[in-house]
């Protein structure tokens, strides 16, 4: 019985050039704008909660106002934070949890990239934590990536690496960019529920994140806050209302194949699990100023961190989540689906910041955003393809359970929002970008 048909050629009438009310999918906004400030766009999506994320949801998107993105708004809200008031809130935080008998006091989930390398070293040497460092594992290391994880450890750390089954991980993967177009959302989901899981399970009552999400516009109303809201990772639901992959737990389990053993891991723990323990969640970005480029330098300096020997696709940096293969097909669906590719991401954040100006930015978004997965197609093809030898239960629930390059462009296609996108004598092209723009 095939459940995910292969995605067939369709009618490109609607992607004219002169069309003047296009189709826009995905509840995004009809009217594509670019902050004036940052020149990011106001098509990005804001992090929901995702076990109810399927294909019909119409996520709520980056706010706007007076042209300026909820980003740069934060950012103009940091600046006046007393950060030496703030640092005194972090130790009287830790002054409460802290623990000398052995046990861990914090978890700080990382990859062993330059954020989670800063906040855990601090964390120890600067305010006498035990944190234990815990991992879920990316779906294909890159070198660059493994050494600078295993460097994490080395520069004194005790790890967790959670990696998750093989092939139910290969297949949620590949059952999300059927659906989804979202290579990247059985990882978050695995990567999101880990942390806390095993904070409930070893009785350890603080969760130390990075950043808090709003700082880059994630949701419009949010303050500078320190607590991380305990529904983003516990849920009551029920199986027909949770879903993984674009399916509910329900579906999967009944038409997929699979059990509850195999979906356990990337499912949120029930809100009654905290009942009889505190779970602390903190952001500590709230408690100290966070720059990214900072990050790396502290890392390079105390971790022997090594940004990637190359280029990253799509982009111009060298050291910003560099450790899992799939990330340039990640930013590739982004820019598919929303316009956005990983130079606006980085650009954005880096004119904030000072680093660089709108103009550099914009020439940079030009030259890189959108640009197409090359590097490790073969590999990532590979993976995503659910051949019948390794996987006799569920390679006929594909009408083409191989995944190659020819798929994954007529999968390309079907994600296309009319609105976006525009289809010229079989060429593709945004209808608006910020280079188009006047300055
Ligand atoms: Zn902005």
């Amino acid at each position: 019985m095939i459940k995910i048909n292969k995605p067939q050629q369709f009618d490109l009438n609607e992607y004219v050039p002169g069309n003047n009310n296009p189709r826009n999918l995905y509840g995004l906004p009809k009217k594509i704008i670019f902050c004036k400030e940052c020149s990011f766009s106001n098509q990005k999506p804001n992090s929901e909660k995702e076990y109810t994320h399927n294909i019909n949801s119409k996520k709520p998107t980056m706010d706007f106002i007076d042209g300026v993105c909820s980003a740069c708004r934060m950012h103009k809200i940091k600046q006046k934070v007393d950060w030496e008031k703030r640092k005194q809130e972090l130790h009287i935080l830790c002054d409460k949890y802290r623990k000398n008998d052995g046990d861990y006091d914090c978890i700080v989930p990382g990859s062993g990239g330059k954020d989670s390398f800063y906040a855990s070293y601090v964390l120890k040497n600067e305010f006498n934590m035990n944190p234990l460092t815990v991992t879920w594992a990316p779906h294909i290391y890159t070198e660059w990536g493994f050494k600078n994880f295993q460097s994490w450890i080395h520069s004194g750390f005790d790890n967790y690496l959670f990696t998750p089954n093989g092939k139910i991980h290969r297949l949620l993967t590949r059952l999300a960019i059927d659906n989804l177009f979202h290579p990247f959302q059985p990882f978050i989901m695995g990567q999101m529920y880990f942390p806390p899981k095993l904070a409930l399970k070893m009785n350890i009552p603080l969760v130390f994140y990075g950043e808090n999400p709003s700082e880059y516009g994630n949701k419009s109303d949010d303050k500078h806050k320190a607590e991380k809201d305990l529904s983003f990772f516990s849920s009551e639901l029920q199986n027909e209302k949770m879903y993984i992959s674009g399916l509910t737990v329900k579906e999967l389990i009944e038409n997929y194949n699979l059990s509850k053993n195999d979906l356990e891991p990337y499912l949120p723990p029930k809100k009654n699990k905290f009942s009889d323990k505190t779970l602390d969640v903190r952001y500590l970005g709230y408690y100290l100023p966070w720059h990214p480029q900072e990050c790396f330098y502290y890392a390079v300096e105390k971790g022997n961190f090594r940004p990637s020997p190359e280029r990253t696709t799509g982009t111009y940096s060298k050291y910003s989540s560099i450790d899992d293969k799939i990330d340039d097909f990640h930013y590739y669906t982004t820019f598919i689906k929303f316009g956005i590719g990983r130079a606006t991401y980085d650009s954005s954040q880096e004119i904030r910041n000072g680093e660089i100006t709108k103009e550099e930015a914009v020439l940079l978004i030009k030259q890189f955003d959108g640009e197409y997965p090359e590097r490790f197609k073969k590999e990532i093809f590979e993976y995503l393809s659910i051949n019948e030898k390794e996987f006799p239960l569920h390679y006929n629930l594909f009408e083409s359970p191989s995944f190659d390059e020819k798929y994954f462009k007529l999968l390309t296609n079907k994600f296309r929002s009319p609105h976006i996108w525009q289809n010229e004598n079989d060429k593709w092209s945004l209808r608006k970008t910020i280079f188009g723009n006047k300055l």
